[in-house]
């Protein structure tokens, strides 16, 4: 990840300290940051969208119920919108699967077995 320094903008190495041009303390800004970041989207949340998306739908649903859970009482939390998208695509996936079933059963069913 490119480091910027906050003063003047110029993009310096990783692990530099100081910024190169204005020579501004580049170390505490990146790690504000990066904590804030890390700190304020909820990881279920994260985890329900993304099983969403891959079909584990039922562990979507739960992640998603969790996250939403966490974020209620948790109002610096971050990731509302993608703990509902994940929760919406496990019940939309959940839905599929049980009507897939029923179609796979019925046709079962109606195979004429013996003919
Ligand atoms: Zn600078």
């Amino acid at each position: 990840m490119p480091v910027f320094c906050n003063s003047c903008g110029t993009e310096s190495r990783e692990g530099d300290s100081f910024c190169a041009k204005c020579g501004s303390s580049l170390v505490a800004m990146s790690r504000v940051m990066s904590e804030s970041i890390a700190r304020r989207t909820n990881g279920f949340a994260i985890a329900a969208l993304v099983l969403g998306l891959v079909g584990m739908s039922p562990l979507a649903i739960i992640f998603g119920v969790l996250s939403l859970k966490q974020i209620g009482q948790d109002p610096n939390l971050d990731g509302r919108g993608m703990a509902i998208a994940g929760l919406v695509l496990g019940i939309l996936g959940t839905i599929g699967l049980f009507l897939w079933g029923s179609v796979i059963g019925l046709a079962v069913c109606s195979m004429p077995l013996g003919v």
